[in-house]
């Protein structure tokens, strides 16, 4: 009997050897069921061996092949790919690509009602407005006709009965099937044109190229890339769009919208089943022509993808820290080169790494320095606040509480950012100076002063304010240290009472409905100051925002992370991005206690290069990324004394090689994570050096014990 080696979507490296059932044709990237243990599980055909190495009595039969385009071979490469660099399993990102429930059976159809046979005579005028909205020949759904109507479902049956209408079955349509690449174009300055022309010839040839198209918030990057966009659909192509946090592109569906005729197909985590499953499938099929999706939009199984768009490369986001470690961003390129299309990275303030890259050649960098329309760039204005002093127990300084007064006067917005959720970042008693922490995670925990909770944004803890200290029993000692965004609307209330404010944080606007309807009333004027963590930093237009306010400059930089500097720059310039992007000037004032500092510096002369520069030069120096490759290892455990030993038993084990450091073990800076004890192993390559050869030769002689796991960071973002 034929075999057939399947991978199966759970955390496996290998694929199994099955047999194919008589009458079963199994051909490669087919979709499977077949038995694992004593479950069954799906799976895809790997490869098709000549024989098998289990003797056949041994081996179990596929239980069913799922009628579906086979996954494509570019698909599976790039699975391989993936599992391979980030030191993975296969099977668990072969899950990612098919994590669809019920994607591989069909959709079950609706019921539609359509006109029927007999003569529609002697009807009521319920009956004849049904009969008369449905005289064009197509089908409707109960629930439209009786909004239509005002007919119920139970009588639209009696009129099937009566041969007056006709129940059929209707299948939902393949979101964004046809989009019109020439909707509604925009004629592009002679600079986009530019842009977009070097793009196009690429499209046009075909084969791997990534861009990096970088230009200053404004300057039309997306309009570049819409023109992309429409030169892949006329070829008949698929695109992709990724881009960080979902929710938050609604503006810019409904631009997208308006330039191609209709609304692009979504993939982000809180789509119902019945949307991922028909979504998935029609873009297996080909159907659906353009996603726009969280990291995970780049497993799916694109039948013909022509195009992939990463917007705000830099985005932190696209790191996926959790099961199945990678960088979306960075799987991008590998997917377009695998592919053999086009991958365009976007930002206003694009990571190093990729600069490196587009300095180095690698990638076509190309540049819109100027915002559209001659729209001004805003003031940026320095604000010390060892000079310029906050009140006691406040955090607006004089003068941008006077920035605020005049802008709120000539009736404009007002933006305030700080990135901290809640109201107080640390509870302190001010009798034994004892701090409040989370019982699982080394954190602090934030008060959210309208629930009256104090909350570790780690692991999800929460309890009550308590009123006596927890330490030394004195009450009314406790004090609530530093400000988060609840704090500041405060503050903003006490200064302006008669501002109409509005917090914008992932925990208080945590729906899209609540989202979209803060964004209305911000774009609608119903709202005069709006204060916001780093949600508000992206890809908003408020043409009456020309005052932004940043809190505390200085917050990002401490923690001594690699790219402290780097991740600040970009996020406050993100930030300062957002002031007057229209015909009204802009003003930014960056709170500091360090107003001497590069960082504040370079932001407020608006000097991105230089910084950057810079950055490239410390890190050059420091023989950090991208002049070096880093991996991570994280060694967590229950028991404290058990984690650490198994981290110097590797540790001791580190190989002996020059092109390699190995700095570690050490406690990690989140010693203890949801009850779980840390420590971490940091490890420093040329970049020529395969570091997951060595990971991998190195691990193999340990033996690690089951309590204890040990997770692999290839190229890591976070050093917590
Ligand atoms: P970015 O993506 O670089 O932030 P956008 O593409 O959002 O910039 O452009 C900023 C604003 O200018 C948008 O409202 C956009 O519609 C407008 N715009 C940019 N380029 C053009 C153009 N060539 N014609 C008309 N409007 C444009
Ligand atoms: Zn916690």
């Amino acid at each position: 009997m034929p075999v057939v080696r399947v991978l199966v979507t759970s955390p496996v490296e290998k694929a199994y050897d099955y047999l194919v059932p008589d009458r079963m044709v199994l051909g490669i990237g087919d979709y499977v069921t077949v038995p694992l243990g004593s479950r069954s599980i799906t799976g895809v055909v790997w490869d098709i061996p000549e024989t098998s190495d289990v003797p056949s009595a041994k081996l179990k039969a596929v239980l069913e092949r799922h009628d579906l385009p086979p996954m494509p071979d570019v698909s599976r490469h790039f699975i391989d790919w993936v599992a391979n660099y980030n030191m993975a399993a296969r099977g668990a990102v072969l899950k990612m690509a098919v994590s669809v429930q019920d994607a591989l059976t069909p959709p079950t159809p609706l019921t539609g009602y359509i006109g029927g046979d007999a003569l529609p005579e002697g009807l009521d005028e319920g009956q004849q407005k049904i009969v008369d909205v449905l005289a064009d020949g197509l089908p409707r759904r109960a629930a439209e006709l009786q909004k239509v109507t005002g007919v119920s479902p139970a009588r639209l049956k009696t009129m099937v009965k009566n041969n007056l209408l006709r129940a059929v079955d209707i299948f939902a349509k393949a979101p964004c099937a046809y989009p019109d690449p020439d909707k509604m174009a925009v004629g592009l300055t002679h600079e986009q044109k530019i842009s977009a022309d070097v793009i196009d010839s690429r499209i046009g040839s075909g084969g791997y190229e990534t861009f990096l198209l970088d230009g200053v918030t404004g300057s039309g990057k997306t309009e570049v890339y819409f023109e992309s966009i429409a030169t892949t659909l006329r070829k008949g192509k698929q695109v992709l769009i990724l881009m960080p946090e979902i929710a938050l592109t609604t503006s810019f569906i409904g631009r997208f919208a308006a330039r191609f005729g209709c609304t692009p197909a979504l993939w982000h985590s809180s789509l119902t089943p019945a949307q991922r499953r028909l979504t998935w499938r029609s873009i297996a099929s080909g159907d659906t022509k353009v996603v726009v999706g969280a990291r995970s939009g780049l497993f799916l199984p694109y039948a013909d993808l022509g195009l992939i768009v990463v917007d705000e490369e830099h985005d932190q986001s696209f790191k996926q820290e959790e099961v199945t470690i990678y960088n979306a961003r960075d799987m991008a390129v590998v997917r377009a080169h695998l592919g053999k299309i086009p991958v365009i990275l976007v930002s206003a303030t694009p990571s190093l790494e990729t600069l490196q890259n587009a300095w180095d050649g690698r990638y076509k960098h190309l540049c819109l320095p100027d915002r559209y329309g001659g729209a001004e760039k805003p003031d940026i204005q320095i604000v010390d606040l060892l000079k310029d002093k906050p009140a006691r127990q406040h955090f607006l300084a004089p003068t941008l509480l006077d920035a605020m007064g005049k802008t709120l006067d000539q009736k404009q917005q007002v933006m305030l950012f700080l990135n901290r959720r809640g109201f107080a970042p640390l509870t302190l008693c001010r009798t034994c100076g004892h701090r409040i922490e989370c019982p699982k995670c080394t954190a602090w925990l934030v008060e959210h002063r309208a629930q009256t909770r104090l909350q570790c944004h780690h692991c999800g803890f929460s309890m009550k304010v308590p009123e006596k200290c927890p330490t030394c029993d004195d009450t009314g000692s406790l004090v609530a240290c530093g400000p988060g965004v609840e704090r500041i609307a405060e503050e903003v209330a006490e200064y302006f009472p008669a501002a109409r404010t509005l917090i914008l944080a992932s925990d208080i606007t945590d729906t899209h409905d609540k989202l979209l309807s803060a964004m209305d009333s911000i774009r609608q004027g119903d709202v005069d100051v709006i204060i916001g963590t780093q949600i508000i930093a992206k890809g908003h237009h408020f043409p009456k925002i020309t005052c932004v306010g940043i809190v505390d400059a200085d917050l990002g930089l401490s923690g001594g992370d690699l790219r402290a500097g780097e991740r600040s720059f970009q996020l406050l310039h993100q930030v300062a991005g957002r002031a007057g992007r229209e015909q009204l000037k802009g003003h930014v004032y960056l709170q500091t206690y360090n107003a001497n500092q590069r960082i504040m510096q370079m932001l407020a002369a608006d000097n991105r290069d230089g910084f950057m520069a810079i950055e490239a030069e410390e890190r050059t120096r420091a023989n950090m990324p991208p002049a070096s490759r880093l991996a991570a290892l994280i060694i967590t455990g229950k028991n404290e004394g058990q984690a650490k030993e198994c981290a110097m038993t590797i540790g001791r084990a580190a190989p002996r090689d020059t092109a390699v450091r190995v700095l570690g073990p050490a406690p990690a800076q989140m010693y203890r994570l949801r009850g779980q004890y840390r420590q971490r192993i940091l490890i420093q390559a040329a970049r020529n050096v395969d570091i997951q050869k060595m990971i991998a030769t190195w691990m193999t002689s340990i033996k690690i014990p089951s309590s204890i796991r040990v997770t692999i960071d290839i190229d890591p973002i976070s050093f917590l």
